[in-house]
């Protein structure tokens, strides 16, 4: 049964939703749409913070950052309590509408094509305001991409054409093709900027392809898809691997390619595998990739690791210690995704719980604490034993078996990324001296950033190990 305090926080929560709109420009109001109170609206907080829950983070962002002071204007005028507003992450708040979310993205979309002020021409372009060079870490693993970035954005289609950003998934590649995106846009705002995932762009050839039976049509549309990627300046092709092996798709990206780089467009790809792990595509596309130049963004060290987690506790207004940072940068030690995603995760449930964002806290909101007890050496050793069929003490011995060296050097590798251990301990450990140890551990970490097949090998044996 519904009680009326219930009903009348409803219908307040309703106003508050329709007052916020009216103070902001169409293209948040799907975001606006997306949120919910995660406390009773009326109930006064000892802390002064009110706190409000959407599935959609990057709403919460644009909310938090820019529109701040119109929510608690809003919130103000509804409730007559004076409480600072303050969004957590919430991704059960999704399933409860996420049919109306989709309606509303399409209309938002249909707005942003009205919009002409920055931020919104920005997301017009296809770019995640977050993904800014501002918002970047830049670390030992990300220098030289970095770099080349910026040159890029500040004379596009000049040096450096075509970019291929390369590395494993979740280090960063699409926020830097974004950020120089961005960069552009604000240089140049005359400019005209696309960004699209090969896959969409896939997609979408093949869909205009197959739904036009009559030429004309087919003409027309094919006209209109062309237009949309080559009458801009600068193309950015997110994970443009998916295209390996797709010959039509390959066809229209080397065509596409073609026509903007002989009108000195610029031309940025990422991609999750370096391009000499591309196994099908044409040599004359290979080849048009080559002319540019190719950055490789590696796995962020500890440091890195740390600072990214604290800028972006930074930007979710939740801000971690050192301590907290540390303990999540080693936790999470091969992909910034999973890193930020258990930040996410942790810190919503502290607000909602109202408790701190400390180590105790942290291993019980991401169910880590038994997790972490179980692994040691001999675990990783035992894992790395069976994944190569080969006996544990031979792994510690002198054998030098195809298998045993592989599963030797994973075992090594895997330990020292995962339990963080001195290359001396590893040594008595693994009964080697200290210079093999590091020799392997350093040159396994550089194999995986070109090698495809090894950094799956990694992933796996990671994954065995946290569940044995
Ligand atoms: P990729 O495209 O390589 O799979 P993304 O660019 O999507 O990875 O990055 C995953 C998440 O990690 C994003 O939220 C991004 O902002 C963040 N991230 C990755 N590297 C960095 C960095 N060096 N500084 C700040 N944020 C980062
Ligand atoms: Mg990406």
């Amino acid at each position: 049964m519904v009680s009326s305090l219930d009903k009348k926080e409803a219908q307040a929560w309703d106003d508050f939703l329709q007052k916020l709109q009216e103070k902001l420009p169409g293209f948040v109001h799907s975001w606006v749409m997306s949120l919910e109170p995660a406390l009773p609206l009326f109930e006064d907080s000892e802390n002064g913070i009110f706190l409000i829950k959407s599935n959609q983070s990057f709403g919460i962002q644009v909310l938090q950052q820019k529109y701040l002071k119109e929510v608690e204007e809003a919130l103000f005028e509804i409730t007559n309590i004076k409480r600072t507003p303050r969004f957590v992450l919430d991704e059960t708040v999704k399933k409860k509408k996420q049919q109306k979310t989709t309606k509303i993205e399409k209309e938002h979309v249909e707005t942003a094509k009205k919009m002409e002020n920055l931020a919104q021409m920005h997301s017009f372009c296809g770019l995640n305001l977050k993904y800014t060079f501002e918002n970047f870490v830049e670390g030992e693993n990300s220098k030289f991409a970095y770099k080349i970035a910026q040159m890029i954005a500040d004379a596009p289609g000049q040096k450096y054409n075509p970019l291929f950003i390369s590395g494993s998934v979740g280090l960063g590649k699409t926020h830097l093709m974004q950020a120089i995106g961005h960069k552009i846009l604000k240089n140049f705002p005359n400019l005209k900027i696309r960004y699209t995932k090969a896959e969409e762009f896939g997609n979408k050839l093949i869909e205009t392809l197959n739904t036009c039976k009559n030429p004309a049509d087919l003409n027309e549309r094919m006209r209109k898809f062309r237009d949309m990627h080559r009458n801009v300046d600068v193309l950015l092709i997110d994970d443009i691997q998916w295209i390996d092996g797709k010959k039509r798709t390959e066809e229209e990206i080397f065509n596409t390619f073609d026509a903007l780089y002989h009108a000195g467009k610029q031309i940025i790809f990422a991609s999750d595998r370096p391009l000499s792990a591309f196994e099908m595509i044409p040599d004359r596309l290979r080849s048009r990739f080559e002319w540019g130049i190719e950055a490789n963004i590696k796995v962020p060290d500890l440091e890195t690791r740390m600072e990214i987690v604290k800028q972006h506790a930074k930007l979710s207004d939740f801000p971690i210690s050192d301590e907290v940072a540390l303990f999540l940068a080693k936790e999470f030690n091969t992909n910034v995704r999973e890193l930020e995603g258990a930040y996410n995760k942790a810190s919503a449930r502290a607000s909602i719980e109202g408790v701190e964002l400390d180590i105790e806290n942290i291993k019980e909101f991401l169910d880590l604490s038994s997790k972490k007890k179980k692994i040691t050496v001999d675990n990783i050793l035992e894992i790395c034993a069976k994944y190569f069929c080969v006996d544990k003490d031979e792994i510690l011995s002198t054998a030098r078996t195809k298998e045993v060296v592989n599963a030797r050097k994973y075992a090594i590798y895997l330990a020292r990324e995962m339990l963080d251990l001195s290359y001396p301990v590893l040594a008595k450990e693994f009964n080697k001296n200290h210079t093999t140890i590091m020799y392997q551990h350093e040159k396994l970490k550089k194999d995986i950033q070109t090698n495809k097949a090894m950094q799956i090998i990694t992933d796996e044996l990671n994954e065995l190990i946290k569940i044995s």
